[in-house]
């Protein structure tokens, strides 16, 4: 299995692409600016989309790659989702006033995308790929997701806030690559808690959630990138200020675009 990091900034800018990960090219894993970096031919492959939850950020580009490819499309895109987050997409998006409704156009018969909608907890078969759907926290309905390879899953938080449900499924999983998000630096993390998303001091306490002698690469991911540096400090620090106990360092990475993962 691989996974192409297509977008993982928290916001846009010059090189800053926002979340989208395209596994074994059928697959997308959201649908943020990065997937502006497919090429016609490699959107037309793509026939799953997994949504996180409905975030502009994780959405953005999903209308306009539908209507990019729109004319070369075979069969329906299947777009698989939470119950909320497909009614948000439906009342805020695909409402012909954002963008016309491709789950009834050309035809309600034969749409360019059909929604599927998902669970927690629910494991998906699509293109000969296993993905279950993980629990998430954040100000929307959302999840994160595992897909399974022959050298262990490849786990994505997604947006998310403390969620020790989330760490309870990871512990039980042979995980080979984590990406999870730290989105503000620790001078935010207010607003990081507000929004319900990660700052450095949170990371460092979920990291430790991770059960003893398990050790796999994580990834960070979802930063601002005015804040990219300073986050990137901050979690460096955890070195010096062992926040994990004397005896455990995590293996902790930094994810670009354009990475691919080969699991
Ligand atoms: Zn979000
Ligand atoms: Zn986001």
């Amino acid at each position: 299995m691989k996974v192409r990091v297509l977008g993982c900034s928290g916001a846009i800018a010059k090189d800053c692409r926002t979340t989208s990960f395209l596994i074994d090219g059928d697959v997308l894993v959201d649908a943020g600016t990065g997937v502006g970096d497919l090429t016609l031919d490699e959107m037309t492959r793509v026939e799953h989309v997994l949504l996180t939850h409905s975030h502009l950020d994780h959405v953005a580009a999903l209308p306009l790659m539908v209507d990019a490819i729109a004319s070369q499309l075979a069969r329906p895109i299947i777009v698989h989702a939470l119950a909320g987050t497909i009614a948000a997409l439906k009342a805020h998006v695909f409402n012909d006033v954002i963008w016309p409704d491709f789950s009834r156009i050309p035809t309600p018969a034969a749409p360019f995308i059909r929604f599927h909608e998902i669970r927690v907890g629910q494991t998906l078969d699509i293109t000969g790929k296993r993905i279950e759907v993980l629990p998430a926290v954040h100000t929307v309905p959302a999840v994160g997701y595992a897909a399974t390879s022959g050298k262990g899953c490849w786990v994505f938080s997604g947006d998310t806030e403390r969620n020790p449900a989330f760490w309870r499924r990871i512990n039980q999983m042979n995980v080979a690559a984590l990406v999870i998000e730290t989105a503000f630096s620790n001078r935010e993390q207010d607003l990081a808690k507000r929004s319900l998303h990660l700052s450095p001091h949170a990371l460092a306490v979920e990291l430790d959630r991770i059960d003893q002698g398990k050790r796999f690469p994580i990834y960070i991911t979802h930063t601002k990138p005015a804040e990219t540096e300073l986050i990137m400090s901050e979690i460096q620090k955890f070195d010096q200020t062992q926040p994990f106990g004397p005896n455990v360092v995590h293996d902790i990475r930094w994810l670009r675009a354009g990475q691919e993962f080969d699991l």
